[in-house]
Formats: structure tokens, C-alpha cells, sequence
């Protein structure tokens, strides 16, 4: 499988952009988040934190919510940066795997230096809409 044609430094730019919006008072883990729909729309993220901890929002599952919200559901791939490329959460992959396996995701530092994986490498042997059939 050929990896897809798209900008990937514009898209951890826009996560770069996504993570100076970032609300975390407690961790200080500042996040941004940048998802590529296949109409080529961008939708942006950043984690949002709560007082009451576990209310937090990650910025991978916010971009995702904005997309879906705003009727776009195929995803060709996320960038997430964060200031030492931490990878995406267990809940985040589980959410982004809803979408696709294959949307490639880029893993960034605050620098934009990166890695590629996808949403299958990330989550293998993962529960899906296939297992409640
Ligand atoms: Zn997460």
C-alpha cells in the first residue's frame, strides 16, 4: 500500500497553529491536532482540560468531533504535536480507528520533526464495528 499524496509539513503547521490554543492549566501538555478530510478540508484540534480531571479533552479527539459535526467522515490523515512527540492515547486511536485504519498519522515534536504511522499500526488487534455482528 502507497502511503497518500498530501502536504504533510502544511498539516503539522496547522497542528502547530492548534496546539497555541491548547487550555491545560494542570499537565502544561500542550497539544495540537490537525485531521485532513478527503474533501482536503483541515479540521483542528487542541486538548481542553477540566478542574475536574478526567472531563479533559484531547486534541485528536476534538478534531475529530469538529469534522464529524460538521459532516465529514473519511479522513485521509492527523498530525499531532505535542512538545516531545508523545503519540496518541489509547482513547484517541479508538476513536480515530472508527474512521479508518488506513489514515496515516503524523507524530510531531513542537520543531515539526515527525514520524508517519497510521491508525493500523497504532491499534492492532482492535475492537470494531465488524466485532458486534
Ligand atoms: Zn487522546
Amino acid at each position: 500500500m502507497t502511503s497518500p499524496e498530501f502536504d504533510r509539513e502544511a498539516l503539522i503547521a496547522k497542528a502547530i497553529e492548534a496546539r497555541e490554543r491548547a487550555y491545560a492549566p494542570y499537565s502544561n501538555y500542550r497539544v495540537g491536532a490537525a485531521l485532513l478530510g478527503k474533501s482536503g478540508r483541515i479540521y483542528t484540534g487542541c486538548n481542553v482540560e477540566n478542574a475536574v480531571y478526567p472531563l479533559a479533552t484531547c486534541a485528536e479527539r476534538a478534531a475529530v468531533v469538529k469534522a464529524v459535526s460538521e459532516g465529514e467522515r473519511e479522513f485521509v490523515a492527523l498530525a499531532v504535536v505535542t512538545e516531545n512527540a508523545g503519540p496518541p492515547c489509547g482513547s484517541c486511536r479508538q476513536v480515530l480507528h472508527e474512521f479508518g485504519e488506513a489514515i496515516v498519522v503524523l507524530i510531531a515534536d513542537a520543531e515539526g520533526a515527525y514520524r508517519e504511522t497510521t491508525v493500523a499500526d497504532l491499534l492492532p488487534d482492535s475492537f470494531s464495528v465488524e466485532d458486534l455482528k
